[in-house]
Formats: structure tokens, C-alpha cells, sequence
């Protein structure tokens, strides 16, 4: 079966990135980019098992903590006080535990039972475990709800935004984050950009700063900031081509070239995550 797109419901579309199984395809209207096959319910919640969560590496888990502690902050700059504050796709519960630790009346949401289970251990927070439509919280219930990369993983993330849009509080902020489909890192890797990879990231919609811009303004946000983060990525080209390269002077000197590129590429919204505020007015 056809699917439409999940912005504007146009059938209209024509190939975007064809790779194997996987077919990304972009509406010929709106420019949105999604999955033409979407996997079924059943396929999206045995992906997100323990084996998902734990192929992140430690490195990985360590650099997160500075950018947890970044999102929190940047949050808590725009809005006074500490209220209730929603982490949907909570995953392992680490953002979860940051905004608890801080004085946030915390609440957690993960389709995974892995997830939850592992959040409500780390956070020490109660986790609903399922879809948003599902956990029926009070309308205006929140002053914050959190998206931090989930939207590329849902099959239809306008009805998930409408929920978002609902349960906020007026004056609410959500804030989401996503990879950048529209970054120097997806157009000059194509199929290689790690985003791409259907089988490890699971990511159904691919998102730019103008298709996800357009999808919170249909949801009646008012964007406050859309910007990019994260250069061309250059360390890890050549293993894309099969050489290892274990020499530190090189790493450091691809690394010293991707902070370099940011210069140009980040402000152009060329970075390989888009971060997004809107308010609910
Ligand atoms: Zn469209």
C-alpha cells in the first residue's frame, strides 16, 4: 500500500534515496521525506529492544552527559520556574534523571518495555509505556515536553505534535531534536550517512529545518529557535571507504577540520542535528 505524506497527506513523490531495502522517498509538495514501506507496529516495538539501547557505546553515553546537561540548561533559560516536565521516548532515563536531579516534577514515556523499565530504575520516576495518545494526561497538564531525537522514529508525528500541543500548558515550551536530512554530512554521504541506515537507526521520517519547521506550524507552535548543530563530520569518511585509520595525528587533524567546517555549515543550517523551541501561545 501507497502511504501519503505525513504532513500534508499528498501522494505525490518522487525517489529520494534508494539503498538496498530501504527507500526513502520526497513529497513533491511539501518536500517531506519518509520511508516508502512503513515498518508495522508489531516490527517498531520489537527494534526497540535492549540490543538498540545498548549499541550505543560508552563514549557515546559520556558525551551525552554534557549535552544533556546542555539541553536542560538551554530549557530552563527560557522558561522561570521548575514545573512538570514531560520526556517523551525517554529511552534509557538519563535525560529523565538530569531534570529530576534539578527539581523537575519529571515524567517519563517510552514505547519500549525495555526502556521503560531501564528509566524508572535510572530516573526513579514512573514511566508510562506506550504511545502519547494512550497515557490520557489532563489537558494544560505540562510546562515542558521534551522530543529529543523520537520524531524520525514515529510514523505519524503530526498527530503526535497535536497531542504535545494539547497537554501543554500556554506558554509551554516543546522542544525536539532530529537528524538533519538537509546537512553537508546527508548530502555529500548519501546512502552512507548513518541516518540513512534504515536497519540501525530505525528512522522512518527524515527531517530538514524546513520540513520539521512546517510541521510544529501546522500543529499551531510558535517556533521560537530552529537552529543546527554538528560540522561535516570527516572523521569517520574514511572507514566509510574500509580503511581503518588508527593514527591519532590524523583523527585530530579530521577532527580539527570538522570543527573548521562548522564555522560555514552550522550557521547555514547545514549541521547534522536540527534543535527546535516553539511555544504553545
Ligand atoms: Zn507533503
Amino acid at each position: 500500500m501507497k502511504n501519503s505524506c505525513p504532513i500534508c497527506h499528498s501522494d505525490s513523490y518522487k525517489n529520494h534515496l534508494e539503498h538496498g531495502e530501504v527507500n526513502y522517498i520526497r513529497c513533491k509538495v511539501c518536500d517531506m521525506v519518509y520511508l516508502k514501506d512503513m515498518p508495522s507496529n508489531e516490527t517498531l516495538a520489537r527494534f526497540y529492544s535492549k540490543d538498540f539501547f545498548n549499541s550505543q557505546t560508552d563514549d557515546f553515553i559520556k558525551n551525552s552527559t554534557q549535552i544533556r546537561k546542555e539541553r536542560l540548561a538551554s530549557i530552563e533559560a527560557l522558561i522561570p520556574g521548575k514545573g512538570r516536565l514531560l520526556d517523551i521516548g525517554c529511552g534509557q532515563g538519563y535525560f529523565l534523571k538530569e531534570a529530576k536531579d534539578k527539581g523537575w516534577d519529571a515524567y517519563g514515556l517510552d514505547i519500549s518495555d525495555y526502556a521503560a523499565r531501564h528509566s524508572k530504575k535510572v530516573a526513579g520516576v514512573d514511566i508510562f509505556l506506550g504511545h502519547i495518545h494512550d497515557a490520557r494526561y489532563e489537558d494544560s497538564f505540562f510546562d515542558v515536553v521534551t522530543l529529543w531525537d523520537v520524531l524520525e522514529h514515529t510514523k505519524d508525528h503530526i498527530k503526535i505534535l497535536n497531542e504535545v500541543r494539547r497537554v501543554l500548558k500556554k506558554g509551554g515550551i516543546v522542544v525536539a531534536s532530529t537528524p538533519n536530512a538537509g546537512s553537508m554530512d546527508a548530502i555529500c554521504h548519501k546512502y552512507k550517512w548513518p541516518y540513512f541506515d534504515f536497519e540501525k537507526c530505525g528512522h522512518i521520517l527524515q527531517f530538514t529545518p524546513k520540513t520539521l519547521k512546517r510541521s510544529f506550524k501546522k500543529c499551531e507552535f510558535h517556533i521560537e529557535n530552529i537552529s543546527t548543530r554538528g560540522s561535516l563530520d570527516i572523521r569517520y569518511v574514511p572507514s566509510l571507504w574500509g580503511v581503518n585509520l588508527s593514527n591519532q595525528f590524523i583523527l585530530h587533524l579530521l577532527d580539527g577540520l570538522s570543527g573548521f567546517l562548522a564555522k560555514f555549515t552550522v550557521p547555514l543550517k547545514f549541521g547534522n542535528i536540527i534543535i527546535l523551541y516553539a511555544t504553545k501561545r
